[in-house]
């Protein structure tokens, strides 16, 4: 929910609340060089949550280029029923109570300019402080948070921006949601009918589109500038940014969908666009270079139904950590395998087995795409690549 109640801005969270069940700490004051917390955590949790804030917010201070501006404040509860609450925001009690927590926004005057001035309220749960400090950055910052699907998903990014691993760790729940909505239209994802607060369905397209469009080399750096604009309060569209590339960007989003899992790699799947396709004529061949640990690579053959083409493939791949080196027929469970797969009007087809040498026939006509196989979560462990080389090896009648 996003409205302005005497004066100021409320947006909150759809987190749960959760019944503390251990001993509460006195609550005490603490600061680091961007934050006050007010806490009833015990003292060395508290710590690493004001190291973890600070952490988050060197991140996203450095991906939208800006430094923060002032302090954020922030009521960090477990036991809300014995905190003190004078001095809190009623509504940020409230939200504690029922949501889970919510950034309530205000502008301060100091007489000459006006400034942006955020008071988080959150429960214990990290993820809960993490989002709001999201949003409370992008209102000291910048001075406004987006629409909403781009800021809550890029809020609830919040608790993932700790370190370099970019592989999707999301809740289960929300995993298992976004596979079982594939289909899903990318127009319903940005709609600007939309309101904070909603429900964890929504919260859960908005992440995935927000991750996916952070980690694809295909789309993050125009998916960064954008953020920057929307933020800046730019007439941007979301239309205009990436509607050049709309096939191939709805194309991939809806493959990330498909095959989300925790472990997941957007960067390791990303399509590479560039791959220049042609058939081939009898005698002549068609040579690649797939690499293992990534997602289907153009073998630079465009396939014509019916027509049979021979394959002979050399090299190793080193397929989970520790692993030994298989070649193109890959291990006993078929992991390291080259296989293939027809792409068509962004349409895929079903994978194939090939291996390391052999012939098939095309089922259709496409473009020829290929991989070594692993389970989609599994890839960031797997290393090495293969050449290959393809043949025509019968022109075909009446076809
Ligand atoms: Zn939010």
């Amino acid at each position: 929910m996003a409205v302005w109640l005497l004066g100021s801005l409320i947006t909150h969270h759809t987190a749960q609340a959760e019944t503390p069940d251990e001993e509460v700490s006195t609550p005490s004051v603490i600061r680091s060089r961007s934050f006050v917390v007010h806490t009833d955590l015990p003292p060395d949790q508290a710590t690493r949550l004001l190291t973890r804030l600070e952490s988050m917010l060197e991140m996203i201070s450095a991906y939208w280029g800006r430094p923060m501006q002032g302090m954020i404040e922030c009521y960090v509860v477990r036991d809300i029923d014995r905190f003190p609450v004078t001095g809190m925001d009623p509504i940020g009690v409230m939200a504690i109570r029922t949501v889970g927590g919510m950034n309530v926004m205000r502008t301060v005057t100091d007489g000459r300019r006006y400034l942006a001035k955020s008071i988080v309220y959150a429960n214990e749960r990290p993820e809960v402080v993490l989002h709001e400090v999201v949003h409370a950055y992008c209102h000291h910052s910048f001075g406004r948070l987006g629409p909403v699907w781009y800021s809550e998903g890029m809020a609830e990014m919040g608790h993932y921006w700790e370190d370099g691993n970019t592989t999707v760790r999301a809740d289960l729940r929300a995993i298992k949601h976004l596979r079982e909505n594939s289909q899903v239209l990318l127009a319903d994802v940005i709609s600007p009918h939309q309101v904070s607060g909603d429900s964890w369905q929504n919260y859960a397209s908005r992440w995935g589109l927000c991750h996916f469009l952070s980690h694809s080399p295909n789309y993050s750096r125009q998916f960064s500038l954008f953020g920057r604009s929307l933020l800046m309060g730019r007439d941007v569209t979301f239309e205009q940014t990436y509607g050049s590339v709309a096939d191939q960007l709805s194309f991939e989003y809806e493959f990330f969908l498909r095959h989300i899992e925790t472990g997941y790699s957007v960067e390791r799947t990303a399509w590479n666009w560039n791959g220049k396709f042609a058939t081939v004529r009898s005698g002549r061949t068609v040579s690649s270079t797939i690499l293992a640990g990534r997602g289907w690579q153009p073998s630079g053959l465009t396939v014509q139904s019916g027509l049979r083409y021979g394959y002979v493939s050399s090299g190793m791949c080193s397929i989970g950590r520790g692993a030994a080196n298989v070649d193109a027929d890959g291990d006993d469970r078929g992991r390291g395998r080259l296989v293939g797969a027809l792409l068509k009007n962004y349409q895929l087809g079903d994978e194939f087995d090939l291996g390391k040498s052999g012939a098939f026939r095309a089922s259709s006509s496409g473009d020829l795409y290929l991989r070594c196989r692993n389970g989609w979560s599994e890839l960031v462990a797997d290393s090495g690549h293969l050449s290959v080389e393809l043949q025509l090896q019968q022109p075909g009648r009446g076809e």
